[in-house]
Formats: structure tokens, C-alpha cells, sequence
């Protein structure tokens, strides 16, 4: 099977409660055949709402976290409520969790004390980890190798720093994503990273509702938009985009342990 494979998608939220089903037939029709629906959109409750959403939908999967942003609010109870949900055979991953010193939504500590708490999650339930960093390279990097990351696997998501993160995250043997950010006009030095990476580490995802890819910058973003991103990558990768979303996808399905056989969103 042929797939294409948006890994990084928050639909629980607002922003697409009064058409939903109509942005998931989109992402059908543009190809896609499965969604990774992040449930550490905001706060706790998001982590409820995606279960939900994809809960014995064919195609869809969920990840199970809470982002940087609400570090703050991580403590023991929660994580074991984390935990239960993160063994729910549709989860495939623990996050997005990390490090934002960029909006310093939660304070540092409370950042990094969450973050190293996910890690451990992953490793009690075997699955990798999705990490969040912005601006603090030096820090993210220091906490994944202190908490043997080489052994959960994980994902730097909505990648947009230095070719010296991701080759230190590539050594860890981690998988790099590409959000719609590469195809900023001001994004040459994304574009530089992104031709030089090993392609079997490299994913893509939308983050939508946010980050929608050129030609549709300052919209809301939905799945079917990663044809954008697909096409910038197969312009810097001089390959065709039927051959990005196949690299990207079956990385994916290595990356987050899914099956060849598991249904994808076109299975009836
Ligand atoms: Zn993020
Ligand atoms: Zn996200």
C-alpha cells in the first residue's frame, strides 16, 4: 500500500468543530491515508477529545502529552491518567512535550521537569516521543541525551532550527518533521537543512490548525494543505511528490510502529 501520512494534526480543537468531517474528506481526497492527531493541543482536555476522535476510526491515530506551554500543570495523578490513555492500542506516540524559552508560556523548570517526566513515559509504554523546541536547542538536546533518548526514539516536530540540532538529533537516531514553515518565503536556511538530511529520517506533518504552507499562509490550516509542503520538499529533493509522500509515509509507519496491514482512512 501506497502511503501518505500527515504526522503531526490537531483536530480536536474550536477551530474545526462546525466542519470537521468535511476537513477529513479533504484530507481523503487529497491522499492522505492516515492522521496522526496530537491530543496535546491544550491543557488536559484535548488528550480526552482526540481519544474520542479517533477511537476505532480507521486511519486515525492519537498521541497522548502535554505541550510546553502547560508544563505547569503536569503533576503525578495526571501522568498516570497519561499513562492508562497512552496504552490505548491507537496511541502511537507520548507528546508533544519539550522545551518553548521562545514564549516561556510555563516557567523553564516546569518545562524541563514535564518534559523528562514524558520521557520516562515513553519508555514505561514503548513509544517514541514527540518533542517541541523552540530556542532552546541547547537544553533539548542536553535532556534527551540525559534521559537515553537513543532508546525511546522521537521525532523533533515543526522543525525550524539549526543544521546542528538536527544532526545531534539524528545521531540520536531521531526523525526530523517539516511543517508548512519550509515554504516560507523567509525560510532559506530551513531549506538548506532540509536538502541535507538522510531522507529515510525525515517526516511531514501539517500542525494545523496552525502553520498553513504557502500559497495558503495565514489561513487555518488543515491536512489536506501538506501537499505544499510535500511539493517544496520534492523541489529541494529534486524527486517527484509521489515519491516524497512515499519516502515521508513509509517513515512514518516505521517511526510510529504502525502496521502494513493497519487500515488506512480509505479502508471501508
Ligand atoms: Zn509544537
Ligand atoms: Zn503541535
Amino acid at each position: 500500500m501506497s502511503v501518505f501520512i500527515d504526522s503531526h494534526a490537531h483536530l480536536d480543537g474550536p477551530d474545526f468543530d462546525t466542519d470537521r468531517e468535511q476537513v477529513i474528506e479533504r484530507a481523503r481526497t487529497a491522499g492522505l491515508t492516515h492522521l496522526i492527531c496530537i491530543g496535546a493541543s491544550d491543557g488536559f482536555e484535548s488528550n480526552e477529545r482526540t481519544l474520542a476522535l479517533v477511537d476505532g476510526q480507521n486511519g486515525f491515530y492519537a498521541t497522548v502529552g502535554i505541550h510546553p506551554h502547560d508544563a505547569q500543570i503536569v503533576d503525578e495523578p495526571m501522568l498516570n491518567t497519561l499513562e492508562t490513555m497512552a496504552r490505548h492500542p491507537q496511541v502511537v506516540a507520548i507528546g508533544e512535550t519539550g522545551l518553548d524559552y521562545y514564549y516561556d508560556q510555563s516557567p523553564r523548570e516546569a518545562q524541563r521537569k514535564a518534559f523528562a517526566s514524558f520521557m520516562t513515559l515513553a519508555q514505561k509504554v514503548g513509544k517514541p516521543i514527540i518533542v517541541h523546541t523552540r530556542d532552546a536547542e541547547e537544553d533539548t538536546i542536553q535532556l534527551l541525551k540525559d534521559s537515553q533518548a537513543d532508546q525511546t526514539g522521537g521525532v523533533l516536530h515543526c522543525f525550524t532550527g539549526t543544521q546542528a540540532l538536527a544532526d545531534a538529533a539524528i545521531a540520536l537516531g531521531f526523525y526530523i518533521s517539516f511543517s508548512g514553515i519550509v515554504t516560507f518565503k523567509s525560510a532559506e536556511a530551513l531549506r538548506e537543512v532540509a536538502r541535507n538530511l538522510p531522507r529515510e529520517r525525515v517526516l511531514v506533518e501539517t500542525d494545523c490548525p496552525y502553520l498553513a504552507p504557502v500559497p495558503k499562509r495565514g489561513k487555518r490550516n488543515e491536512p489536506s494543505f501538506i501537499v505544499h509542503t510535500v511539493n517544496q520538499l520534492a523541489n529541494l529533493w529534486q524527486l517527484d511528490p509521489s515519491e516524497v509522500r512515499a519516502i515521508t509515509g513509509n517513515n512514518a509507519m516505521r517511526f510510529f510502529h504502525i502496521g502494513d496491514d493497519s487500515p488506512s482512512l480509505t479502508t471501508t
